[in-house]
């Protein structure tokens, strides 16, 4: 299991049972729920993998926990106001997470953060207790703020956060307009920058947020409006997954001194709102990679309390109740893709071929076997080069037609030999030159999984974002193939070539050798935050299959799945793109028709396969292994 890193990325949440089976805790105690059986009930209700599980009862462990350490931290450090989170449901949409958050957070009355309209909808319609906020990010046209004062009418504490100054004349407008009065916030541009992949939320460059000149404006706008009791929030969102604790810091310092200048200028100043950026730890190492944080939980919500502590007591302003609008910190961790291994692509796998006795090698097979052999004593340096040297040869032969394939099949067989030979030994640990680290990572076989990186891990794709990746059987084996992953979209950048590891960024994953008639799982995990609604449709693989799980409350390791979701179906993909079934359906028909009455089908024939187009249009868009 230390292939795995699991017990790095895994925390209490993940480990590996005796018998070799991932296990889940979701309550990160004793209790386990091993994914495989998981995978295994899902099947046997017709959910096949790729298949996206659900942990609910995980959700509700982070909900409960992050409450938990602001409270403890408020208590620790004597602190005068309350912790006040909001959910942040662009981080994940799913109706039965929001839910799942909302009921869990309901005794710390934990609320709800939108950025848009539909978002705003949502957070509406799903928001039920009145002790807890509901806060607008986001650019806001006069709908929105029309919305969000509909809420203030049903008694709502629901906060329209200006990103830009041209909301406010707006918002007074509105507000003015319906009678309502507003409850306004201010997302100020720090000059804190932020740090990690999603930094450019943050600094002067920033799409939101307003520039302290711009706060001064909006302010007399306000006060002018006689709104002034109604500016009671100070926001600032410097990015998610902040791996540095030092620019959480910094930020919460900046942003108190605004708080406390805003209060000190006569506004009814109540929240400090610090946004989201709490981060994961992927690859487990605790440090600052982007991947990882070098903070916990804990200690970001004692820094949070403390450095708002310190900088109203030094500007002696009383401090403000706190906003947090953690998402990733919050769902990441609850849900997991389950992918089977379908095919293994391999390199090594033709050995290359002895010429018939008879027959006169090529002077470049001969070259090259030579080079295999190391008849020359050379370096390993040297004996790449040469091997590259001599394919290159090779293949010119080939287009100039001097070799055959046969001779072609040789020539790449015995060079893929050499840099099997060279890769080992760079894995040895010795010194290996630059050229040569590559080399593992070229020799690797190709594990093809049935899912699409586009649809189900776009974070990967397209910002390299790493998460953690294992295997969820035979963790009691020790894994012997260097191995990437590929998915089954025609397109070469749908693969897994960067894995998370603790020390460094690893370009290959172990797996084990594939058993005939036994299937291969891997898990992906920490995949609930942005994965599941950014995804795409490229070569229109739609969404994978979905069940939720509960832990069985009388049980030691006993769960149930509640709901399941069906993954789009081929006929919903083409609806996306225009087409609809039953046309596509009728033309075929109509080509069938034709080919039975010019006899070149039987009837019986093109029934059956009018049959099987009209079932595979209800079917799923991933392979049916
Ligand atoms: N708040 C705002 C304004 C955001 O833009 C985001 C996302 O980037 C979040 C909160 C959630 O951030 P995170 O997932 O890092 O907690």
């Amino acid at each position: 299991t230390t292939y795995y890193g699991l017990k790095n990325w895994g925390g209490r949440h993940f480990s590996a049972d005796d018998a070799g089976f991932l296990q889940v805790h979701p309550l990160g105690d004793h209790r386990s729920i091993r994914i495989h059986d998981i995978v295994t009930e899902a099947i046997g209700k017709g959910y096949k993998p790729p298949l996206t599980i659900r942990i609910q009862d995980l959700l509700r462990t982070r909900v409960v926990e992050l409450n938990q350490l602001f409270d403890e931290a408020i208590q620790d450090e004597s602190y005068g106001g309350k912790y006040r989170g909001v959910f942040p449901i662009k981080v994940n949409q799913l109706r039965e997470v929001v839910e799942e958050i909302r009921d869990a957070g309901k005794a710390f009355h934990y609320g709800l953060e939108c950025g848009s309209k539909p978002e705003l909808m949502i957070a509406l319609a799903m928001h039920k207790d009145p002790e807890s906020l509901i806060i607008c990010n986001g650019y806001k046209d006069d709908e929105f703020i029309r919305l969000a004062l509909f809420g203030r009418k049903l008694g709502k504490e629901i906060y329209l956060v200006v990103e830009q100054l041209s909301e406010v004349p707006r918002i007074i407008q509105i507000s003015k307009k319906l009678g309502i009065k507003p409850l306004i916030g201010l997302r100020v541009k720090l000059s804190t920058m932020g740090e990690g992949k999603w930094a450019s939320s943050s600094g002067e460059d920033a799409k939101f947020g307003l520039t302290s000149p711009e706060i001064i404006d909006a302010t007399r706008r306000i006060k002018r409006a006689g709104l002034t009791d109604s500016l009671r929030l100070v926001h600032f969102h410097i990015g998610s997954q902040v791996p540095n604790i030092q620019t959480i810091k910094k930020a919460t310092v900046e942003a108190a001194r605004f708080y406390c200048e805003l209060k000190k200028m006569g506004f009814p100043m109540e929240l400090l709102d610090v946004g989201g950026g709490l981060g994961i730890d992927y690859d487990g190492s605790r440090s600052n990679y982007e991947s990882s944080m070098n903070y916990t939980m804990r200690e970001y919500a004692r820094d949070v309390v403390y450095n708002v502590k310190t900088v109203c007591a030094d500007a002696d302003v009383e401090v403000p109740d706190l906003v947090t609008e953690s998402g990733r910190a919050i769902v990441a961790p609850h849900s997991i893709l389950v992918t089977e291994v379908c095919d293994r692509i391999s390199k090594k796998s033709v050995p290359p071929k002895k010429t018939a006795a008879s027959k006169k090698q090529n002077p470049v097979l001969r070259d090259l076997n030579a080079i295999l052999e190391n008849e020359h004593g050379s370096s390993p340096l040297e004996r790449f080069h040469d091997s590259q040297q001599k394919r290159e040869e090779a293949n010119n032969l080939f287009n100039l037609g001097y070799l055959d394939l046969r001779e072609r099949a040789q020539a790449d067989a015995i060079y893929w030999k050499i840099c099997e030979e060279l890769s080992n030994l760079s894995k040895n640990g010795s010194y290996t030159p630059e050229e040569l680290e590559s080399l593992p990572a070229m020799m690797a076989d190709q594990y093809v999984c049935n899912f699409s990186v586009f649809q189900s891990l776009i974070d990967h794709w397209a910002c390299d974002q790493l998460f953690p990746i294992a295997p969820l059987q035979r963790l009691n084996e020790e894994p012997e193939v260097d191995a990437t992953l590929v998915d089954i979209t025609c397109d070469s950048e749908g693969k897994v070539s960067k894995f998370t590891d603790v020390e460094d960024v690893r370009q290959t994953l172990k797996l084990h050798d594939l058993k005939p008639k036994e299937a291969y799982y891997l898990g992906v995990f920490l995949v609930g935050a942005y994965q599941d609604i950014m995804g795409d449709l490229h070569n229109l693989f739609g969404r994978v299959n979905e069940v939720h799980v509960f832990l069985e409350d009388d049980e030691e390791d006993g769960f149930y799945i509640e709901d399941s979701i069906r993954g789009f179906a081929v006929s919903d993909v083409l609806g996306f793109t225009q087409y609809d079934g039953h046309i596509l359906t009728r033309r075929m028909k109509k080509q069938i028709d034709r080919a039975t009455k010019d006899d070149e089908i039987k009837p019986r024939e093109g029934t059956r396969m009018l049959d099987e187009y009209a079932e595979f249009l209800r079917g799923h868009t991933y392979l049916a292994t």
